[in-house]
């Protein structure tokens, strides 16, 4: 820490700019919390194989045939919003945008802990872009229908519609401005790891030099469907040029922008009103930030300066105070906006930009009219509906059929929601998107404000904990309701429920026992063959066995209820009946598994659930009840283990815990050394 800030005092000494220290005292936020929940973000949005080898558990494992159509592997990069799309434009600006913020701010992103995180972001984009430049003159930028994904609702690992490679760019289908904003990400990734891995560095520059003059000879703008229509691609050639000029100090690069701004007609007395700011489509802002430094034309800065006051003095502005450019995504702009001012008080060290950038920052934080923050997880009050399948974790549609309006699985920590709208008005609802969509482009800009907040205004402070990330055992449970009974049989509605979200996965193999007392049939002598067991209803195509004894000499028997072959996910719906329409003695109210069950649908553990025929849940007549704590695959590795169960379980007994040998539970609930050797299961008893 102290190092980092040895450097920056040598810095800012150097160029003779004194920014105005705030004192920790004064901070309202945070601001290093926030900043390392906002690219917690991007771990949720990974796409790929390897999605979930990062630090949110609730995610694994999505759309590994990426690609397959066209005969090559595209699978990895990001998720756009709360889809699962694989949009070009918004991805590749939003990676540029991230590495920007890592160039800009590298000193704090090591300083608080974030580096290695957002590098391997980073990475996972970069690799994800040269997977899809296979040759100079093919970009692949779109991975999925929109029209088609967008009818799904549930987690990415259990999504298997289509996914067809869906846009490429070539020279006769160009897309200027995906490759320029690949260009300039990959240029930036050169700069922002050629200390760290050289080799890989190089790799990207080639890569970055190769895309950039792809899109240079072969103009036109990419296709987003309906849904990412680009303005104009000479703002995202010219950020490639510039980055591609830092990157290699060659000259030709920065004519290259001059060249452009001809083009763009900027050029010579004709000005040019900068009123937007940096986005998806839009990169003229950091075009121009940038520009009033390196460049040595003088206009860049004027237009630059006459942006930034723009924004600051005369664009619409909120009854609560905040900058107010579009209805759609409303607080992704002045969070965007905030990191160009925060890039140029880093060049100037004018207060101005920097008490912009905290009072826009701040409010998105919770200086608002609602007291309440638009980034998920952080602080108290924030939104619990951002429009995101896979931190809701539900499944519309067979088996679960369950709703998106229930509350959501998993806290999308760090995503900033679209937010308030023009009367500082906020509604929590996931169907409402335009107030809680989330998405790539909306945390991009963001992350960089956040980063120059944390670097001018985090002294002392780190980030706090986010506990729902890490892995939780998959959760069986039943409920039962009495749909009919008489005295020949009954009918029963039951809902078996796997709740496994570490990560999501449909599960097989699960089967219901449901227990009966058939004393009453006993004086005329028990013929099973005299019961007929029938599903009324199911959508998991469940089977139901005949009345079997389990315990004889009680007049014991049950029923066991599977489906086999079948996908099942968090929730399955089951009616079936038991019935004996010839001796008309039946008698519900001495059966186990009846016990407690009413005309609504209430928990019930004497009806269990197996896996694989092990108990995972609840009783059975012989009094025994055991709940499967974790699961141990051949390769040794626990599958999902409720660490804070096996921890309580240790203390109430002293340390001793069947089929465990040598195991040893930290405070922080991590187990240190396990011998698994013929270790099967670990159970609580
Ligand atoms: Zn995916």
């Amino acid at each position: 820490m102290k190092r980092a800030m040895v450097l920056i005092m040598l810095v800012i000494y150097m160029v003779g700019i004194i920014p105005q220290p705030v004192m920790a005292a004064e901070n309202d936020f945070n601001y290093v919390d926030a900043f390392a929940k906002s690219i917690l973000f991007y771990e949720a949005n990974w796409c790929g194989p390897d999605a979930g080898n990062n630090r949110i558990k609730w995610r694994g494992p999505c759309h590994i045939h990426d690609g397959e159509d066209v005969g090559l592997d595209l699978t990895g990069g990001f998720h756009d919003c709360g889809d699962h799309v694989k949009f070009g434009l918004p991805q590749c600006t939003s990676a540029s945008t991230l590495a920007w913020a890592y160039y800009e701010f590298e000193d704090t992103f090591i300083e608080k802990g974030q580096d290695e995180y957002m590098l391997n972001i980073l990475k996972h984009f970069c690799d994800y872009f040269m997977k899809c430049f296979p040759d100079k003159t093919t970009f692949y930028y779109q991975v999925g229908d929109g029209d088609v994904d967008h009818q799904y609702w549930g987690p990415p690992e259990l999504q298997t519609y289509d996914r067809p490679t869906y846009y490429v760019a070539t020279p006769s289908n160009p897309g200027s401005d995906v490759a320029g904003s690949a260009a300039a990400t990959l240029a930036l990734m050169y700069i922002n790891c050629k200390d760290r891995d050289p080799e890989y560095a190089e790799k990207c520059l080639t890569y970055a030099k190769d895309l950039y003059t792809f899109g240079m000879t072969y103009r036109g703008n990419s296709k987003g469907q309906s849904y990412y229509l680009p303005r104009d691609y000479l703002d995202e050639l010219m950020w490639g040029s510039i980055w591609l000029y830092v990157a290699t100090n060659d000259q030709t690069y920065m004519d290259n922008v001059e060249k452009l701004m001809v083009e763009k007609n900027i050029s010579g007395d004709n000005m040019f009103d900068d009123n937007w700011t940096h986005c998806w489509d839009y990169v003229l802002t950091g075009v121009f930030v940038k520009l009033a430094t390196l460049s040595s034309n003088p206009k860049y800065k004027q237009i630059a300066e006459n942006h930034m006051d723009y924004w600051q003095n005369r664009i619409r502005t909120t009854p609560g105070g905040l900058k107010y450019l579009d209805s759609w995504g409303v607080c992704k702009y002045p969070a965007a906006e905030s990191f160009i001012q925060l890039v140029y008080y880093k060049e100037t060290g004018e207060q101005k930009y920097l008490d912009f950038a905290k009072s826009q920052i701040d409010y998105i934080l919770g200086d608002n009219p609602n007291n309440m923050s638009y980034m998920v997880g952080f602080g108290d009050n924030y939104p619990k509906y951002p429009h995101h399948r896979a931190a809701s974790g539900m499944l519309e549609g067979p088996p679960a059929d369950e709703k998106k309006e229930t509350p959501q699985r998993h806290i999308l920590y760090g995503a900033l929601v679209g937010g308030a709208d023009i009367n500082d008005e906020y509604h929590d609802n996931i169907d409402e998107y335009v107030y809680t969509e989330t998405g790539l482009d909306y945390n991009a800009g963001l992350v960089g404000a956040l980063a120059g907040m944390s670097e001018y205004c985090g002294q002392g402070q780190e980030p706090e904990a986010t506990p729902g990330i890490e892995m939780v055992a998959t959760k069986y449970y039943t409920e039962a309701k009495l749909y009919k009974t008489s005295s020949e049989g009954v009918t029963i509605d039951l809902n078996m429920y796997n709740i496994a979200t570490s990560p999501p996965q449909y599960e097989s193999d699960l089967s219901v026992k449901f227990f009966l007392d058939l004393s009453e049939y006993a004086s005329k002598g028990i013929d099973t063959n005299k019961f007929s067991t029938k599903i009324y209803y199911s959508a998991a195509n469940a089977q139901i066995s005949s009345v079997k004894p389990w315990d004889k000499e009680n007049n014991i028997y049950y029923v066991e209820i599977s489906f086999p072959n079948d996908k099942l996910y968090a929730k399955t719906y089951v009616q079936f009946a038991i019935y004996n329409y010839e001796d008309k003695v039946w008698d519900s109210s001495n059966d186990f598994s009846t016990s407690g069950v009413t005309d609504t649908f209430k928990e019930n553990k004497n009806i269990s659930v197996y896996k694989n025929n092990v108990k995972v849940y609840g009783a059975d007549p012989s009094g025994e009840e055991e709940t499967l704590l974790g699961d141990v695959n051949s390769d040794g590795i626990i599958d999902a283990l409720d660490l804070s169960l096996l921890k309580v379980y240790m203390l109430t007994m002293d340390g001793s815990v069947i089929s465990v040998k040598n195991a040893d539970i930290n405070q922080d609930g991590f187990v240190d050394a396990i011998d698994f050797a013929g270790l099967k299961k670990l159970l609580l008893k």
